[in-house]
């Protein structure tokens, strides 16, 4: 007898499979990210195809195989045609997919990272038509911001990481090697373990803006591009040194 069980599931992506098959990636709330052969579902007319586009909240009946599983049925839960069918939306939603799949690895279960996925899109799915491009950094740098601290890379921002004193205003830097703000005291101390372009300098603004996103009061939040571009540049520099 075949064993089988039911999820919902965000499609991630898809791609070609043997003649007539898919190959589709869904992320789980209770299964973390999942490869699920989609048998047939490049054949004319397949009634499947159409439940498994990427950007697609979808509940599944999932067969185990022995080699893939499989999708033995895929109704859409959510379309979210308020991103597809804008083209900005669609980028900065392909942009953030694209960070997902390099960073959440298969089969790791993680409601809490599902729950912030569904909830950024359903957002970005209701935010006014034409999104702006400010606006798009913007909700980019959130998601990549907190997709890092429940994947564990997150820093810490209360005090310093290195002396546990409370830091003062200027001069405070993001240690990425040891995962938090470090003091100007204790950033200037030889330290053994100091590791070669670990430090980068953060302004007092941008531990403030920080401080709000991790106590979720960014709400029609205006700030300048150059701290949002400061935000960018810090988020690439945790994804690089924690990918290396
Ligand atoms: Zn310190």
């Amino acid at each position: 007898m075949e064993s089988t069980f039911p999820t919902r599931g965000i499609i991630l992506n898809r791609r070609d499979w043997r003649e007539a098959d898919r190959l589709v990636s869904v992320y789980t709330p209770e299964h973390g990210r999942l490869n699920l052969l989609a048998r047939g579902a490049r054949k004319m007319g397949s009634k499947l195809a159409a439940h498994l586009e990427p950007i697609t909240l979808s509940n599944f009946l999932v067969v185990k195989g022995k080699g893939y599983d499989y999708v033995g049925a895929a109704v859409i839960e959510e379309p979210y045609l308020g991103i597809k069918q804008d083209l900005n939306k669609l980028y900065f939603a392909g942009q953030a997919f694209m960070l997902f799949n390099r960073l959440v690895r298969e089969a790791q279960p993680d409601p809490e990272l599902f729950a912030w996925l569904e909830k950024w899109l359903c957002n970005l799915d209701a935010a006014r038509e034409k999104l702006d491009k400010e606006d798009g950094r913007f909700r980019l740098a959130l998601f990549s911001w907190r997709l890092l601290a429940l994947l564990g890379f997150g820093p810490r921002l209360d005090k310093c990481v290195s002396c546990g004193g409370i830091l003062s205003a200027g001069r405070n830097r993001f240690d990425v090697s040891l995962g938090g703000l470090i003091c100007d005291a204790c950033a200037a101390k030889p330290r053994q373990e100091v590791v070669n372009g670990s430090l980068i300098p953060v302004s007092d603004n941008m531990i403030k803006l920080l401080r709000l996103v991790d106590g979720n009061g960014v709400k029609n939040m205006k700030f300048s591009p150059r701290l949002l571009k400061e935000w960018e540049n810090l988020n690439l520099r945790l994804l690089n040194w924690n990918e290396s």
